[in-house]
Parts: structure tokens; C-alpha cells; sequence
């Protein structure tokens, strides 16, 4: 059994995905294809912004995101504790501080009500408190609207990190729509992944999308060879763009799919172990299915032994790891207890019901 069958997805949609990278490759546009600029209007359109800016990763698009919000050394960026360690990498490369706030216990999520007592803390530290980034962990939405209306209030920026995100809603509003700017990536294993490293990033405003076009082209001004900041070079390839187009058209029965399974799951395991929550209003693209539980090793053994993949997501909280050793801040209690306890299931959209129950049989 596979963690995440990225075998079937292909199998599922071969004839389109062959002609698609074959097109691409006899196109010989290999760099800003035709594909990259449709993709973005297509994304742009799907998550309901007005500007997509494709990019090479996530990570990228994170960077990329800072830069254009002028975030450097002497500012402070809120982010959840909890997370992968993209989202704190991205704002140590701008020469920001990271500042880790603990989550909620049931959504996985940061918890807004902490960052108010952090923003005090920085500048005790002489510190700038600039932005908060908020993750879409395992592919839930964070509580935007409570976000939104708090950084409104505080003159802080709003960054989305929807890289496990894409495809999530809360009422009629999509993930990669809730942020000053939003980012995403198309990792294969992620909820829209292409067949390597790729990124995008979405926003409503004209003058950042303009500053990330130049970015993301190192800083390239209206002429090509005048370079009028410093950038990166990380662009989507056009095959990316060609796979992302197809599976694009399969996407909105893929969300329907995972989340039959993740239901299923919750049916199925509801009293036994600690099953994840999704508020009333909010919609997960399940980037991962991830379940509480005190005897991990145990479980994690038994499904080891009956072929069934597993993984721990996250074994570290980001305060605890040795690149930001530095900062000498302690793990939030959330975080520090859930790199503990927190089991991640085989989820994806081809995933069948005996499948389902030969993984819960073992739980
Ligand atoms: C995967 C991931 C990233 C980084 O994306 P890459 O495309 O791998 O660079 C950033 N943040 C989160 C939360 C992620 O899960």
C-alpha cells in the first residue's frame, strides 16, 4: 500500500497527462510556455484572486512573498510552531525573526489569541512585528476570518502558507485567497502536485503582483537585461504547467474523493482515537489525515508490519530544531505534545474502502 498513490493518479488520467507532456516537449518552449501564463489565469481564477504567479517551490513562493512585502533584518514574523520547516526557513532567508506561537489542539492550526502576548514580547526585544504567516496544515484553512480582522487591527501583513492547503474553503471563500499575498506548492504529494518542484503565489494587489513577476526573474525591470532589484530565478517549467493543466480538470473529483475517505475515516475510528476536526463552514483537501494517539510506536508497528505506510508529521516542533537553536525560544506546549502524539494516515483520492478498513482493522 502506498502513503499517498501517486501511481493510480497517473493511471487515472494517462491518455490526457501523455499527450499533454508530449505537446510540451515537441513545443520546445521548455522556459514560460504557452502552458505557464494559461495555468496561472486558470489558478487565478479557481482560488477567486486576481493575479497567480507561478514560481519553482513552495518554499520560493514563501521567500518571494517576503520580499515583496519589504520584510527584513529587525522584523518579527508570527509563525505557528507547529508546521513544516519551510515556513520559518523563508522568513530566517529575508533576515527576519521568526517567532513561534503554539496551535490549537484540534484543528492543528495557530492560535490567534497567542500572537496578541508576542507582539508585546518583540517589542520588549526591539523587535518589529511585521506579518504572521498562517499554514493550511495537513490541507485545513486557519481561522482566516478571525485572522484577517486581527492583523487589520494589529498593522500586521497576512501571509497564507497553503502549500498543504490548495482546494480548501471556508464558506464560499477558496484557500490561497485569505492573505496580503498566498502561496502554494505543487510538490508531487501535495493536494495539486505536478512531477517535481513547482509554486505559485495569489494575490488581489496589482503592485506586489508586479513586484513578484520582476522577482521571481531576477528582479528584472521592463527591459529584460536591466535589472532593477535583486531577485531569484525561480520560475515554473513549462512541463510542470502542462501536468498542472490536466490534473487541474480532475482536481474538483479528487477534493469530493479524500474527502469520502477522510469521512470514512472519522466514522470508522470516532471513540477509538483522537480524530481531526473541521469546523462547521470549513472545507479540508486533506493533505494529510493525521490522528492523535498516545501509543504511537505500538500502532505505528502493527501497521508497519501489515504493509501499511505511516509517518509522523511532525516529529519536531520548529522552536526544537537546531537551525533556529539560536533563538533560544522554548516549544509551545501544544506543539511540543502533538510532535508526540500525532499519527498520519495513508490518504489520497484513490484510496479504496477495503483499503480503509484493513488500515483501520490495524488501528
Ligand atoms: C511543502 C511545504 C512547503 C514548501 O514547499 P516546497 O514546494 O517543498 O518548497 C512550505 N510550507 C508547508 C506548510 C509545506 O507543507
Amino acid at each position: 500500500m502506498q502513503f499517498r498513490d501517486l501511481h493510480r493518479q497517473y493511471e487515472a488520467m494517462q491518455a490526457e497527462m501523455d499527450e499533454a507532456i508530449l505537446a510540451a516537449t515537441r513545443s520546445g518552449a521548455y522556459i514560460m510556455g504557452p502552458q505557464v501564463a494559461e495555468l496561472e489565469q486558470q489558478l487565478a481564477d479557481y482560488v477567486g484572486v486576481k493575479h497567480c504567479i507561478t514560481c519553482a517551490n513552495g518554499t520560493d513562493a514563501l521567500h518571494l512573498a517576503l520580499m515583496a512585502l519589504g520584510i527584513g533584518p529587525g522584523d518579527a514574523v508570527f509563525v505557528p510552531d507547529f508546521t513544516f520547516f519551510a515556513t520559518a526557513e523563508a522568513v530566517a532567508m529575508v533576515g527576519a525573526t521568526p517567532v513561534f506561537i503554539d496551535v490549537l489542539d484540534e484543528t492543528y492550526n495557530i492560535k490567534v489569541a497567542d500572537i496578541y502576548d508576542n507582539i508585546k514580547v518583540c517589542r520588549k526585544l526591539g523587535l518589529k512585528p511585521k506579518a504572521v504567516i498562517a499554514v493550511d496544515l495537513f490541507g485545513q484553512p486557519a481561522e482566516y476570518p478571525w485572522l484577517q480582522s486581527f492583523c487589520k487591527e494589529q498593522g500586521l501583513l497576512l501571509v497564507e502558507d497553503g502549500a498543504q492547503g490548495f482546494g480548501g474553503s471556508i464558506g464560499d471563500k477558496r484557500a490561497c485567497s485569505f492573505g496580503d499575498i498566498s502561496t502554494t506548492s505543487f510538490f508531487p504529494a501535495k493536494p495539486l502536485g505536478c512531477y517535481g518542484d513547482g509554486g505559485a503565489l495569489f494575490t488581489d494587489n496589482d503592485d506586489y503582483a508586479t513586484l513578484l513577476r520582476s522577482l521571481r526573474v531576477h528582479g528584472k525591470g521592463t527591459d529584460k537585461y536591466d535589472n532593477v532589484r535583486i531577485g531569484l530565478n525561480s520560475r515554473l517549467d513549462t512541463l510542470h504547467a502542462a501536468v498542472l493543466q490536466v490534473k487541474m480538470r480532475h482536481f474538483n473529483d479528487e477534493l469530493q474523493a479524500v474527502n469520502r475517505v477522510a469521512r470514512k475515516y472519522t466514522e470508522l475510528l470516532q471513540g477509538k482515537v483522537t480524530t481531526p476536526v473541521v469546523p462547521d463552514g470549513y472545507l479540508s483537501s486533506w493533505a494529510q489525515y493525521t490522528i492523535q494517539v498516545e501509543n504511537r510506536n505500538e500502532i505505528q508497528a502493527r501497521l508497519k508490519a501489515a504493509g501499511i505506510p505511516s509517518m509522523v508529521y511532525y516529529p519536531r516542533t520548529m522552536s526544537q530544531q537546531t537551525a533556529f537553536a539560536n533563538l533560544g525560544q522554548q516549544p509551545c506546549p501544544v506543539a511540543k505534545r502533538l510532535t508526540e502524539t500525532v499519527l498520519s494516515l495513508p490518504m489520497h483520492p484513490y484510496l479504496t474502502d477495503e483499503e480503509l478498513e484493513t488500515i483501520v482493522s490495524q488501528i
